[in-house]
C-alpha cells in the first residue's frame, strides 16, 4: 500500500468517525447553545468508577473522588469538643475508625459543600443501650445538616431519629439497616443552601442512598440539626467540614470519601 493511498485511507476514516460524532441540521435545544446530538458539544470528562464494598473489605473510590479516610490514618481530620479544636483522637485499627467517647466530634480540615458523600459504617456489635443509646452517631454535612447513623436493627424509636433520618425532620423512606457489626454504605448527594442576606433562598436537598437503597429522594431540609426544636436556617459559609458525631458509643467508619458534581457542559 503505498503512503498515499494510506493517508487517503486515514482522511476517510477521519471523516466517518467525525461525521459519526454528531448530526447536522438538528434544531437548537431551547435555551442552550447546542443542536440535538451536536457534535460541537463538549464530551463528559472521564471517570474511572470505583468498586463495591464488601463486609470483608472496602471497595475502591472513584478516580476524582476526594478521599477522606482509607483506613490508615486521620491525617484528614481533627477533632473538635465544646469548640476545642484538637488533633485527631479516634481510633485507628484493621482499616477503620472508631469513635473513642468523650473526644468530640470529627471534622475534615478541608471544608466542602454541595457534592456526593461515601461514608461506611458499622454498629457497635456489642449491643448497650436502647432507641436513641444504641449506636448513635452521625453524618453532618457542613457541620450543621445530619443524616443520622444509629443501630436500627430491631430497635424502636422515633420516626425522626432513625438510622438515616434528616434528623428531626424526615424519618428515612424505609428502614434499611443491617445487623450490629455489618458495614453499612451512606451515599448522599447534598446541596448546599443558597442564601441571600439573611434569608435562604434555596434550602438544602438531601438524595440518600442506605445500603443502595433510595431513602431520601431529593428532600428539602428545613435547616440544621437541632435537638427538641424546630430547625431554621441562618446563614453560614459556603464551605465547611463534613463533621462525624461523638455521642459516646463507639461507632466503626471506614472508606470515606467525597466528590464534587461538576457541571453539565463543563468537562
Ligand atoms: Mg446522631
Amino acid at each position: 500500500m503505498g503512503a498515499l493511498t494510506a493517508a487517503l485511507m486515514l482522511a476517510v476514516a477521519a471523516w466517518v468517525g467525525w461525521a459519526q460524532l454528531g448530526e447536522e441540521g438538528t434544531p437548537m435545544l431551547p435555551g442552550l447553545p447546542y443542536r440535538v446530538h451536536d457534535a460541537k458539544r463538549p464530551h463528559p470528562r472521564v471517570v474511572i468508577p470505583g468498586t463495591e464494598s464488601s463486609q470483608e473489605r472496602p471497595g475502591r473510590p472513584p478516580s476524582d473522588a476526594i478521599v477522606l479516610f482509607d483506613g490508615k490514618d486521620l491525617s484528614k481530620w481533627v477533632n473538635r469538643r465544646r469548640g476545642q479544636v484538637s488533633e485527631a483522637k479516634w481510633k485507628v485499627e484493621n482499616g477503620y475508625m472508631e469513635v473513642v467517647a468523650g473526644t468530640g466530634d470529627l471534622l475534615t480540615k478541608e471544608k466542602f459543600g454541595t457534592g456526593q458523600y461515601h461514608i461506611e459504617w458499622a454498629s457497635p456489635t456489642v449491643i448497650t443501650g436502647n432507641s436513641q443509646g444504641r449506636g448513635n452517631s452521625g453524618v453532618l454535612i457542613m457541620e450543621r445538616y445530619e443524616i443520622q447513623v444509629l443501630d436500627c436493627y430491631k430497635n424502636p424509636t422515633y420516626a425522626d431519629g432513625h438510622a438515616g433520618a434528616i434528623y428531626g425532620q424526615w424519618p428515612p423512606l424505609v428502614n434499611a439497616c443491617r445487623e450490629p457489626g455489618q458495614w453499612q454504605t451512606y451515599d448522599i448527594i447534598f446541596e448546599a443552601p443558597v442564601f441571600d442576606g439573611d434569608k435562604v433562598v434555596k434550602p438544602v436537598y438531601f438524595t440518600v442512598l442506605h445500603n443502595g437503597v433510595v431513602i431520601h429522594n431529593h428532600q428539602a431540609s428545613m435547616g440544621p440539626m437541632v435537638f427538641r426544636q424546630v430547625a431554621s436556617y441562618k446563614p453560614h459559609e459556603p464551605l465547611a467540614s463534613l463533621m462525624l458525631q461523638d455521642h459516646n458509643n463507639p461507632v466503626r467508619f471506614r472508606n470515606i470519601w467525597y466528590r464534587p458534581l461538576g457541571e453539565y457542559d463543563k468537562p
